[in-house]
């Protein structure tokens, strides 16, 4: 093999030398080293040392159908023998991309018909920018151009997908967002609306996109986008009430809804997307990660009929693309992931099995006295921290106990991500009963140790 064997001090030297780690202070790989993750199996990684640690995070919200599965190894390399690489520019096309559209458009609602393909959720979002702007100019209504997104929202790293995420910090790293991008409040009751009955504070939230509209003036506004429940940003569930009220409003408006479907897509709320479970009918759906469970890159933008109409009819070309936009080898290890998701019925196992028995037992963790809340929504979590569970009194800045809570688990053999001040879980979907109990039990010395 073409990797060498090392120590744990080795690689992390070298780390520390030669690589920059995405979404992260340099210098804390400098001062404190890395983590060094060098093989996994089922829902477990494995570091250097040989510390064999629970994935509550499915890697990044990726790795769906859990680690190991060699079928998507052998789809890979029998792709890699017969076509490594063509593209799809310039009226090409290669028959893995064309089967996985065809079999992706077979799972999703039914006004669902094409797929754009990209290589990354961030792309997926840059590519919906570019469509609804397009679409909108096609219909020779070009001054319709914003795009309304919703604070604390993740949408990705380029640009544009962080344009259109909510992360005031982020933002202004680049001096950014970009024009034509607005923001309007979360559906986050338990750290904004506490106040309010959850279904008040629902449509409260929702009904902010209708003020905005109006605000700016309907003609104005192209699209609106939300993750159906928002994962980088603490997975804020919302309240029932909220997207059927969204649905109504773009209806109204006649905007286009954006459902970003990079980690709710494939299964991860007991559906195959998250618009299918709250009932709504998006007309743009980026996706990517558990598109082919995290083990090749590989994004996408599901379009509605509403939209590849209007795309199809251009007589001008759609600028935009990636050379590796529908990678043969990435298409077919995608395929491989859906024949396992569907004939393995992961999405049901989630639904009827997983789900309920993950919601149950995290919810006992809300009895900890460092813990305000704990929300779930099909196989996401988050455990909200506080100082005072009565005034939901939060943890000074300079104190924050996610992070020490996070330095915990890691040690504690379970990854939880540590997001402003909730520890945050979304394992692989195969997960099974037994997996769930050491999570949670994990998690509750984790608890134990932090306070
Ligand atoms: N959209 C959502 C909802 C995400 O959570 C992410 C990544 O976490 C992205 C987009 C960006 O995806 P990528 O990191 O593949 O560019």
């Amino acid at each position: 093999m073409s990797i060498p064997a090392r120590t744990r001090q080795e690689w992390q030297a070298l780390d520390a030398q030669h690589n920059l780690h995405p979404f992260t202070t340099f210098k804390e790989i400098v001062d404190k080293g890395s983590r060094i993750i060098n093989r996994a199996d089922g829902v477990y990684i494995y570091d250097v040392d040989g510390n064999r640690i629970l994935d509550g995070m499915s890697g990044l919200w990726c790795v769906n159908i859990g680690y190991g599965r060699e079928e998507l190894v052998q789809a890979a390399a029998r792709q890699m023998r017969e076509l490594p690489f063509y593209n799809q520019f310039f009226q090409c096309s290669h028959p893995p991309a064309i089967e996985l559209a065809r079999q992706l458009t077979e799972i999703t609602q039914p006004h669902i018909n094409h797929v754009f393909f990209t290589g990354s959720g961030s792309e997926s979002n840059d590519t919906v920018l570019r469509m609804v702007w397009r679409y909108w100019s096609v219909l020779g209504q070009p001054e319709r151009r914003i795009v309304i997104s919703r604070k604390n929202g993740y949408h990705g790293s380029t640009l544009g997908g962080a344009s259109l995420g909510g992360f005031g910090v982020v933002h202004e790293q680049f001096f950014g967002p970009i024009p034509n991008i607005v923001h309007i409040g979360q559906p986050y009751w338990y750290g904004e609306g506490a106040d309010q009955d959850p279904a008040a504070f629902g449509l409260a939230r929702a009904r902010e996109l209708e003020a905005k509209i109006l605000e700016l003036g309907p003609d104005k506004v192209a699209a609106f986008i939300g993750e159906p429940v928002q994962g980088a940003g603490g997975v804020i569930v919302p309240p029932e009430t909220y997207w059927p009220e969204i649905q109504r409003i773009c209806d109204k408006y006649g905007i286009l809804l954006i459902t970003d479907e990079v980690i709710c897509g494939f299964g991860r709320l007991g559906s195959w997307f998250g618009a299918d479970h709250y009932g709504v009918k998006p007309d743009l759906m980026p996706i990517a990660k558990g598109l082919t469970s995290g083990y090749i890159p590989l994004g996408g933008v599901l379009v509605g009929d509403r939209v590849a109409g209007v795309l199809k009819r251009d007589d001008d070309e759609f600028f935009h693309g990636f050379t590796y936009s529908g990678h043969p080898v990435a298409c077919a290890v995608a395929a491989e992931n859906l024949r396992i998701l569907r004939e393995e019925k992961i999405v049901e196992h989630v639904r009827d099995t997983a789900a309920p028995y993950f919601a149950e037992r995290m919810s006992e963790l809300a009895e900890h006295p460092l813990v305000g809340e704990v929300r779930t929504r099909g196989l996401m979590g988050a455990i909200e921290l506080v100082r005072n569970k009565a005034t939901r009194e939060r943890f000074p800045a300079e104190a924050n106990a996610a992070m020490t809570c996070r330095e915990h688990c890691f040690r504690n053999g379970l990854v939880m991500r540590a997001v402003a001040q909730s520890m945050i879980v979304a394992p692989p979907l195969v997960i099974t009963r037994a997996e769930i109990d050491e999570l949670v039990d994990k998690a509750r010395r984790c608890l134990d140790l932090t306070a």
